[in-house]
């Protein structure tokens, strides 16, 4: 219970910090704009696997080129306060290129970072290197229980690869006596698992030190999370919103989830849903993703994306905003590039309800009026 209410508080910490943050920052960008709080990183747009279910799996693989160079992430961190927190997520950044020095230099330099894994490639080096420096958060994407896992990923034995890497930091973190990294697993809710909810939770409470049970509403907006990204707004990709559906009963959807809400009170691991959206709305959400949207948000001038090869988009919106190259790798100002603004004031006209924030995992989502 306590820790439930504990990582509730943390999670509208977060939300509420991030919002007031871009609000401050939106205020001063013209003057004295302020680094991001939150710098997303797509490390890599390479991924082992092709998940059905996945938002990104017209843009995965590409021929990367221009990475940046590992003294130019030097610059760009260098720049950065300590508060500003990095999340790395992919594809899948365990196989991104100069994945450990990058990561060694993120924490040495005293920043907060998650990352995101799909939790198949065992690395020893990686864990141990988590555990010494202190990464704050690692989450293993896992679907399912055993084999339904497998199939959702399509690939054989990638459960059995989750368990060897759970196993292994917990044992490296025991031996360590370190609390970090925090353990989470996100699951995706899909017409395939949502049946198997509670037995993949209660998995994670057999498995034991996992820290956090995160659930994603099916989200497909392609402006989103990662996919091309546009020179201009004007793009009909830009309206197309979230068009993710379910073919499964919104009913039945909607009280396994609020099911398994009640039942981890019981087990004490504590569970959130993303996009967040009012419990009782959930059913609605299940019938028709598209009817949901973002009422107002001011966390676009509080965090950005960066790819691997220095290319800058707002929260995760795929609008080109220049290449940190182009800001001599000082992300703060980006916010005060032309790109940058004429996008902000644009998103800020779109509101309530624009298109591009449908599916942001980052903002409560409510029926649109
Ligand atoms: S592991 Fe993640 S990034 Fe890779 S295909 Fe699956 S959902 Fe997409
Ligand atoms: S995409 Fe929209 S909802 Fe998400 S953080 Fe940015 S402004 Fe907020």
């Amino acid at each position: 219970m306590l820790a439930n209410l504990i990582s509730k508080q943390l999670h509208l910490l977060y939300d509420w910090g991030l919002g007031f943050y871009g609000w401050i920052n939106g205020h001063l960008g013209t003057i004295y704009p302020l680094n991001p709080l939150v710098l997303r990183i797509r490390i890599t747009k390479n991924c082992n696997f092709h998940c059905s279910f996945c938002f990104q799996s017209e843009s995965l693989n590409p021929k990367e080129k221009n990475h940046l160079e590992l003294a130019e992430w030097k610059k760009i961190i260098d720049r950065l306060p300590r508060r500003t927190i990095l999340d790395v997520t992919g594809g899948e950044p365990f196989i991104a290129k100069n994945f450990i020095p990058l990561m060694t230099y993120f924490l040495e330099k005293g920043h907060k970072a998650s990352v995101t894994t799909n939790g198949s490639i065992y690395n020893e080096e990686l864990l141990n290197l988590f555990v010494d420096k202190k990464l704050y958060y690692l989450m293993f994407s896992v679907e399912d229980v055993g084999i339904a896992h497998d199939e959702a990923r399509s690939a054989p034995k990638s459960y059995e690869k989750i368990l060897k890497n759970l196993s292994a930091i917990q044992e490296i973190k025991k031996k360590k006596k370190s609390k970090y990294p925090l353990i989470g697993i996100k699951t995706t809710i899909t017409d395939s698992n949502w049946r198997n909810l509670i037995k993949l939770h209660d998995e994670c409470v057999r498995i034991g030190g996992i820290d956090h049970h995160s659930l994603a509403l099916l989200k497909q907006n392609p402006i989103r999370g990662g996919n091309e990204i546009y020179e201009s707004e004007l793009h009909p990709v830009f309206n197309a919103g979230n068009s993710a559906y379910y073919e499964s009963s919104s009913k039945q959807l909607a009280s396994q989830v609020i099911g398994l809400i009640e039942h981890s009170k019981k087990t004490k691991l504590p569970i959130s849903f993303k996009p967040n959206i009012p419990l009782g709305d959930l059913e609605k959400y299940f019938a028709n993703p598209g009817s949901f949207g973002v009422r107002a948000c001011h966390k676009v001038n509080g965090i950005i994306t960066m790819y691997y090869d220095g290319a800058l988009a707002p929260c995760d919106i795929g609008i080109d905003i220049g290449n940190v190259r182009d800001y001599d790798f000082n992300l703060r100002l980006a916010w005060k590039a032309q790109k940058f603004k004429r996008y902000q004031k644009k998103l800020q006209q779109s509101f309530p309800y624009p298109k591009v924030c449908e599916g942001c995992c980052l903002a409560t989502h409510t029926l649109k009026a």
